[in-house]
């Protein structure tokens, strides 16, 4: 094995604090927009889950913006943008703080523009929302619910997470494995988005022309709508198979993601230890058996039971998905197991542990998996996802990883990547660094230019951008 130079060469520069005078004109200028520059307020709007990484962990941990402002309405989006562009005050806009890796944590101080108030439904019509982007996920499925439709996908955090933080932060998760990711095509139809600019614009960003703010971290405008096409509601199955063998379980998880007739919205192969982590679900299950967590419609049941059968899987879990949602006491709704939740409770067992992001070659995915397996071993606990990418069924994995050292994690990636395996690397905090191509699309960072000319959003993040002034 190589040795591959550190992830991120790149040192986060040391915040500048505002002076009580730029805060105190600051203030001024925003006038009646609600704000806070409570000090435990701002810590704790000021950070999300960047202590997953032991690498971002020290290096984060004591960064904090200066004032929260909590606006109302996109007029007060205006007024508070006005004001910093004015002032040259840097903006890191936040949802619900659930990012990973330091997305949502200021690197140059400034405002932390807390979306959460800005959460109404819009419009619906039959299979596609407009709302605003502090929505919380959930809320926004309950809502629309009753009217047949329901989200596409939702990252695991669905009960905590905003719609605009999923956009603009997260990549796919609960549902990828028939909608695909965000980015696809046709996952977000439009986004209405706030320019950074001392006069600023506000864009009806449509179709292909969304790209631009989907997984820029902020970087690139402040989005205060979205319209989102939708899926039929089903009635959700939680159901849980084990298998005698991992291969077992990531061979039934390919078909069962190859077999278009059967509706799903989540397939996730985890190999033991890790089902033994999951809390009150690992009471439900057999020790020392690999699972695969499975959310199913109803209606198709019949099939699903019949593959599980062909793969000699055993039902050991199975639930109404929705009942479970409305009563999380007995059990998590089995997305919570899922993602990056899986990461979270192995965390919780044994604080060593961390993860990696990564996307398995189409052609040979399961012979790969295996490899990994026989080479890391208990270093590296296996945990996929299946997702459609690219209009393929893609094995997709967010291993577990014993940390022991910066110089030992760059080496299970470096080794990942010399076999084909693309890492999205959740240990860096530029875009650039933590995309598996290590570039940002040329049309965020065009974007940036027109709609944040000053580098005043979530400065740090897009590597590749340099103010037209320096
Ligand atoms: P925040 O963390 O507040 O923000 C995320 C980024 O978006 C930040 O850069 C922020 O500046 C920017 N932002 C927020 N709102 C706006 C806005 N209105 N306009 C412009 N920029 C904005 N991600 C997935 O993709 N799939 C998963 O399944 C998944 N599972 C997770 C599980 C756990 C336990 C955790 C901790 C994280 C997980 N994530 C996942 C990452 C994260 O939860 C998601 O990306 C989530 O959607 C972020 O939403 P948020 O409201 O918390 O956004």
């Amino acid at each position: 094995m190589t040795l591959a130079a550190h992830s991120s060469p790149f040192a986060i520069p040391a915040p500048r604090a505002l002076s009580d005078s730029e805060l105190a004109r600051l203030i001024d200028a925003i006038g009646d927009v609600p704000f806070s520059t409570d000090r435990a307020r701002v810590k704790k709007k000021s950070l999300d889950f960047y202590w997953y990484s032991p690498v971002l962990k020290p290096r984060m941990a004591d960064l904090r913006g200066d004032i929260v402002v909590t606006p109302r309405d996109e007029t007060d989006v205006l007024r508070v943008v006005a004001a910093c562009s004015e002032l040259q005050v840097p903006i890191t806009v936040r949802g619900a703080g659930t990012g990973n890796y330091g997305q949502a944590v200021p690197l140059a101080g400034g405002v932390v523009l807390d979306m959460i108030e800005m959460d109404k439904v819009l419009w619906l019509k039959p299979g596609l929302v407009r709302v605003q982007a502090g929505k919380l996920m959930l809320k926004l499925d309950r809502e629309i619910r009753s009217s047949g439709w329901e989200q596409r996908m939702f990252p695991s955090t669905k009960r905590t997470a905003t719609i605009g933080g999923f956009v603009a932060g997260g990549s796919g998760g609960v549902g990828s494995v028939t909608y695909g990711v965000l980015g696809d095509r046709g996952n977000i139809n439009a986004a209405r988005v706030v320019t950074c600019e001392k006069s600023p614009r506000v864009l009806e960003l449509r179709g292909e022309d969304t790209r631009a703010v989907n997984h820029a971290y902020g970087t690139t405008g402040i989005i205060t709508e979205l319209e989102m096409p939708l899926a039929p509601a089903w009635p959700w199955r939680d159901v849980v198979v084990s298998f005698n063998g991992f291969a077992k379980a990531a061979e039934f998880a390919q078909q069962l993601a190859l077999s278009d007739a059967i509706v799903k919205k989540l397939i996730t192969p985890i190999a033991w230890p890790v089902p033994s982590f999951l809390p009150r679900l690992n009471e439900r299950l057999p020790d020392g058996r690999d699972i695969v967590i499975c959310m199913i419609a109803a209606p198709s049941m019949q099939g699903f039971t019949d593959l599980v059968s062909q793969h000699g899987g055993e039902i050991v879990h199975d639930v109404d998905a929705m009942a479970v949602e409305d009563d999380p006491s007995s059990v998590l709704p089995l997305y919570e197991y899922t993602w990056n939740h899986t990461t979270l409770h192995a965390m919780k067992v044994d604080k060593s542990f961390t993860y990696l992001q990564s996307l398995f070659p189409a052609g040979n995915s399961l012979e790969m998996v295996q490899h990994m397996i026989d080479t890391f071993g208990d270093e590296v606990p296996m945990h996929l996802e299946m997702i459609r990418y690219a209009g393929q069924t893609i094995t997709c994995g967010l291993q577990l990883v014993r940390f022991t050292t910066e110089e030992r994690l760059d080496e299970i990636i470096a080794y990942h990547e010399a076999h084909g395996v693309a890492i999205a690397n959740p240990h860096v905090w530029t875009l650039e660094d933590g995309s598996p191509d290590k570039t940002t699309p040329p049309d965020q960072n065009r974007f940036k230019h027109e709609a944040d000319p000053d580098g005043l959003l979530n400065p740090g993040k897009m590597r590749g951008f340099t103010p037209a002034a320096a």
